[in-house]
């Protein structure tokens, strides 16, 4: 079964998020670990992050995923931006390890007029120098982009450049958003869509390397490199789509993490219920493994 959970605030310190996390059902979830608006960092306080652990150990939230910082740019072809984006992904991985979550998500970078190739080539740098001054454990995943702007990872193909040219590229995951994927021109909203996206993502980086989803509708159009969030089924892609993608072998075992706009307190619940509502019912599931 597919794991399900929500992006959620840090505000007032890391352990309510773990709460919030309890109170709304989630099996996992997703949280920056650091102030989103900005490069700088405020250091964990030591007993938030007693509380959290023991949140998160008590309720059996598993994984916990840390989405990096979105100010990181590890793509900057500029030197003063590219050395704060590593020291503060440096932290990203840090900080990971201290909350024990298992996954850290990033955005690749966008490359600023240098180019894919020059862009690569400091993501990858930069991933390696970030391990290779932390050792840490948590695992990072790249996350495919919608291709707004200079947008790096837009494609699996884009992926694998940035993980084969990383010494710890074998260790790397991807993420697989599904808002971000769509307006990359992947059809992720019909069976024969999600097909190819899937088969790409097998030839390119090896369909075991996506390690969770992030599971958002799209407000924006089919190809059109837009990173516009939707509520799950008032989107382009819509329940049928989610029902595809939860239906999918190689995906229907992930963790799904919403990242679905909030205007109103109970849209959480609501896109977390809607999310669930896709998955296929456990006597389906077993008729198809016994079928
Ligand atoms: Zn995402
Ligand atoms: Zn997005």
């Amino acid at each position: 079964m597919a794991r399900f959970g929500i992006h959620l605030s840090i505000s007032g310190g890391v352990a309510n998020a773990a709460a919030r996390a309890r109170e709304l059902g989630c099996d996992a979830f997703q949280i920056f670990s650091r102030n989103p608006r900005t490069l700088k960092a405020k250091p964990l306080d030591s007993d938030d992050v007693s509380a959290f652990r023991a949140a998160v150990s008590e309720s059996g939230l598993h994984p916990v995923v840390v989405h990096v910082n979105y100010l990181i740019n590890v793509a900057s072809p500029k030197n003063d931006t590219y050395q704060r984006s590593v020291d503060a992904l440096t932290d990203e991985l840090v900080r990971a390890d201290v909350l024990g979550a298992e996954l850290v998500v990033m955005h690749p970078g966008n490359h600023v007029g240098s180019g894919v190739e020059a862009g690569t080539m400091r993501i990858a740098a930069a991933i390696d120098r970030a391990y290779e001054a932390t050792g840490a454990k948590a695992r990072l995943c790249l996350e495919n982009m919608a291709g707004a702007g200079t947008e790096l990872g837009t494609s699996f193909v884009e992926l694998s450049m940035i993980i084969d040219a990383a010494r710890c590229g074998p260790g790397l995951g991807v993420c697989f958003d599904t808002c971000h994927a769509y307006g990359a021109g992947y059809d992720v909203a019909t069976a024969r869509g999600l097909e190819a996206a899937l088969a790409e993502a097998e030839s390119a980086v090896g369909i075991d390397r996506i390690v969770m989803v992030h599971a958002n509708d799209s407000r924006g159009q089919l190809g059109a490199r837009k990173d516009r969030h939707e509520h799950i089924g008032e989107g382009m892609i819509g329940l049928a789509g989610f029902r595809n993608i939860l239906a999918r072998p190689e995906l229907a075992n992930l963790p799904f993490i919403l990242e679905t706009p909030v205007d109103s307190p109970e849209d959480q619940a609501r896109d977390l219920a809607a999310l669930r509502s896709c998955a296929p019912q456990l006597e389906q599931q077993q008729l198809t493994v016994e079928g």
